[in-house]
């Protein structure tokens, strides 16, 4: 018991869902360049070496913060780069617009909810591994802290 015990490291993933549309303006030309929308997939992951008390790295419904973020924030938005012309439009119109720094690919919306995430589940025990935002069942992007 004890110093032959194998080392081993736990990984759990919460999947949550929204809707909002957006478009590739900054230096981008493709089709993705039109205003559009997806039912955008989240995917947040934790790590651990240690369970808790209860024997599991965090409770799934205490992953619930990062989801009533989302919901407040991202759904049903327009998410627009902040140079982005098309945000005044937005504005005046009273939509819910959400502003990023960067243009908002899949990659830089990992970014940003990566950030929320770690704010909210990062503990000495527990860490947010990476974030998996997908624009389809097939395109998505991953982004992981570098410690
Ligand atoms: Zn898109």
């Amino acid at each position: 018991m004890g110093s032959n015990k194998e080392k081993i490291r736990f990984e759990l993933n919460k999947e949550f869902r929204f809707e909002a549309a957006h478009r590739l303006y900054k230096n981008y030309s493709g089709k993705c360049s039109n205003n559009h929308g997806h039912s955008w997939h989240v995917i947040v992951n934790i790590e651990g070496m240690e369970l808790d008390e209860s024997d599991i790295l965090i409770d799934f419904n205490d992953l619930k913060p990062l989801k009533k973020w989302i919901n407040e924030f991202l759904d049903h938005t327009t998410i627009l780069w902040e140079n982005d012309p098309m945000v005044e439009y937005i504005k005046e119109s009273n939509q819910r617009l959400f502003i990023t720094k960067k243009s908002p690919s899949s990659e830089h919306l990992a970014e940003v909810i990566l950030a929320k995430a770690m704010e909210l589940f990062n503990n000495d025990r527990i860490k947010v591994k990476y974030i998996e935002v997908k624009e389809s069942c097939t395109s998505g992007a991953k982004v992981y802290p570098i410690s």
